[in-house]
């Protein structure tokens, strides 16, 4: 059932191989926050794949399934992780915290945003 799926994938909905690839092993969610890119046309219109060390590195090890607002946080940041850390999940978790943190400081001028314009009404 599996080889079939694959094989409709790629074979009449033209996914690239890496695609089938890396949404598979995420279990279809974005690997940075959990969203389930199946959950809703929106969700997998936010489908993209994300190279955790952006240096052109098409390696499926270097690919993380991402959704659109994660991987816009983390644009072209290199996860910092210690020497001994380098493997797939340090990176991801370092780059986890990247986002988490820059997610929380655009929160916090949306939020004052907002009440400055609810202000207005
Ligand atoms: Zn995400």
């Amino acid at each position: 059932m599996r080889d079939r799926a694959k094989h409709i994938l790629k074979h009449e909905l033209h996914w690239p191989d890496y695609q089938v690839d890396v949404g598979i092993r995420a279990g279809f969610r974005c690997e940075y926050c959990g969203k389930d890119l199946l959950e809703s046309y929106e969700n997998y219109d936010q489908w993209q794949v994300d190279h955790i060390i952006p240096n052109g590195n098409n390696a499926l090890e270097n690919l993380a399934l991402s959704c659109k607002l994660c991987n816009f946080l983390k644009r072209h940041t290199i996860p910092t992780v210690s020497a001994g850390n380098t493997d797939r999940e340090s990176l991801i978790n370092a780059a986890k915290a990247i986002i988490s943190e820059r997610r929380r400081v655009k929160e916090k001028i949306f939020l004052r945003t907002l009440e400055v314009i609810k202000s207005l009404r």
